[in-house]
């Protein structure tokens, strides 16, 4: 059932700076990617725009009081924003879905309520990290005190544009600093409904600002912008990289990079339950169509196993349905862009010549509303030079290894450049904690894949995955500096 009429949403096509939507002439076009039409046209931030929104985030820093506010004040401040958005489910979650691959369903039962609790685990961090006392002689005193960085800069991603809001401006905030922020110019809508609600909940005008527009002119001049003091991403590792290296230069800044993963889902013969298992590594490589930074992309599987595994899987695969982001039915996102849809199956056709075997989808559905719905797609037979092993396919494209041993299947596990996240299905605790150890990467998962509403664990990957952490007390502390201080109370000699 159809839940919403795309054409009728009304999308805020404008920046957000000093607590006001600045709109300005239409240079990009946003696609629907649901029917591939455009449904706006968003303005583009040049270097001058990016400067007056971080001017201005610089300014409410410094005249308003919100890095002097008692820690728990700001903490009040920002549960009522969380307050506001959970009660705007039915503004946000169309808002959210229509130019995004998030079907409304999942948008207003998961998207909305996740990003607002996400606020608020960061609200209840605003006065808990002071800093340390240090053990000096006792004569004096030595203290580490958190400050914020002042200014941070933000750039996300158009997989799920509503939560990477709330835990790159949550962390940000809660830690005294304030945010300019560069959405996804493929999904730039919720953000600017988010600052509004934010201002709504006594968060001073100017220390949540966003700036639209594409990576190469907006991201880059925010990135570069002497007053921005820290740089948070959202992305590839090719982006992630340029970044880092534009903070290199233009800082040094630090930077918090969450990039690209190719993660595994390590099963064990004595798995217990292999139809739950089945439910759990389909979904984990098609919830929004593969489209997540975690998706479990490589399943490697104990030879005893694998056929009655692989057999369920695909039976789970049959059973989605794609559909518009509108359509309560839908359960199978599409494709975000035609181009990335190209890429996918790029991929998977170099990977069937070199050799792989398709045990089903491969290509796009046909007919539909005019998006791209890619096939959820399982290939087996793959060597681990494979393409379709080795390259972040970001679709819902799973590859099939087998193994004999427990040595086998963890050195399987190991990817050359990506370490992000890992699921580990067995009955044997030793054997889980083995390869916990063993498999180099920023969060594994045992008997379960996928993050939880358990906000105080850390995301984050190792290795060409990223650098640094969101969600968790980690994230918080990445959004402060430490200045040392030493008090002498010697007596006078
Ligand atoms: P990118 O990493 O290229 O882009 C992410 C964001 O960074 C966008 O807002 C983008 O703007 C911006 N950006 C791009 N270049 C720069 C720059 N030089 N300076 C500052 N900001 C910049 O992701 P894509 O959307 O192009 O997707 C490509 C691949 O990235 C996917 O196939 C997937 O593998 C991976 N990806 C990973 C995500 C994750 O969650 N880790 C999320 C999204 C993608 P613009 O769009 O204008 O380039």
């Amino acid at each position: 059932m159809q839940v919403f009429d795309p054409q009728t949403i009304p999308v805020p096509a404008g920046h957000f700076i000093g607590g006001r939507l600045v709109t300005d002439a239409g240079r990009i076009p946003v696609r629907r990617p649901s029917d591939n039409r455009v449904h706006a046209e968003l303005p583009l931030a040049d270097a001058a725009t990016v400067d007056a929104a971080v001017q201005d985030a610089w300014r409410a820093l410094r005249t308003s009081d919100w890095a002097r506010r008692a820690p728990r004040e700001r903490a009040r401040v920002l549960r009522r924003w969380a307050d506001l958005i959970e009660a705007d489910v039915r503004g946000l979650a169309p808002l959210e879905a229509v130019c995004s691959t998030r079907p409304v369903r999942d948008a207003g039962a998961g998207d909305v309520p996740f990003t607002a609790e996400g606020l608020r685990f960061f609200a209840e961090y605003a006065d808990k990290l002071g800093g340390d006392v240090a053990a000096t002689r006792p004569d004096h005193l030595g203290m580490v005190v958190a400050e914020p960085y002042g200014v941070v800069g933000a750039i996300t991603p158009w997989n799920f544009p509503l939560v990477m809001v709330s835990w790159k401006v949550g962390a940000a905030l809660a830690a005294g600093n304030a945010v300019v922020l560069k959405p996804s110019e493929l999904t730039p809508f919720s953000a600017v409904r988010l600052a509004e609600l934010a201002i709504e909940a006594g968060v001073p005008p100017g220390m949540f600002n966003v700036v639209q527009g594409d990576g190469q002119t907006t991201g880059d001049a925010l990135t570069r912008h002497p007053l921005v003091a820290k740089m948070t991403f959202t992305g590839s590792t090719r982006t992630g990289a340029s970044i880092m290296a534009a903070c290199a230069v233009h800082g040094p800044k630090p930077v918090t990079l969450e990039l690209g993963g190719k993660s595994a889902q390590l099963v064990f013969d004595d798995a217990p339950d292999l139809d739950r298992l089945a439910g759990i590594i389909a979904g984990a490589i098609t919830g929004n169509a593969g489209q997540v930074c975690v998706a479990g992309s490589r399943l490697i599987v104990q030879r005893g196993v694998a056929e009655a595994l692989v057999e369920r899987i695909v039976a789970r695969f049959a059973a989605l349905r794609p559909g518009a982001t509108w359509d309560d039915a839908t359960t199978l996102a599409p494709i975000i862009s035609a181009g990335q849809a190209s890429r996918i199956l790029d991929i998977v056709e170099r990977s069937r010549q070199t050799g792989a075997e398709l045990r089903c989808g491969g290509g796009l559905f046909d007919g539909g509303p005019g998006g791209a719905y890619f096939q959820p797609t399982l290939i087996s037979g793959v060597a681990a030079d494979n393409a379709a092993v080795q390259e972040e396919i970001f679709g819902p494209v799973l590859t099939v290894q087998t193994f004999g041993d427990e040595e086998e299947g963890l050195e399987l596990a190991g990817h050359a450049n990506y370490g992000l996240a890992a699921g580990v299905h067995t009955a044997d605790i030793g054997r889980a904690l083995r390869a916990m150890r063993g498999i180099s990467a920023g969060t594994v998962w045992i008997n379960r894949y996928g993050r939880s509403a358990d906000f105080v664990i850390p995301t984050g990957g190792y290795h060409q995955s990223g650098i640094g952490k969101d969600l968790g007390r980690q994230a918080v502390e990445a959004n402060l500096r430490f200045k040392s201080v030493l008090i002498d109370f010697s007596e006078p000699r």
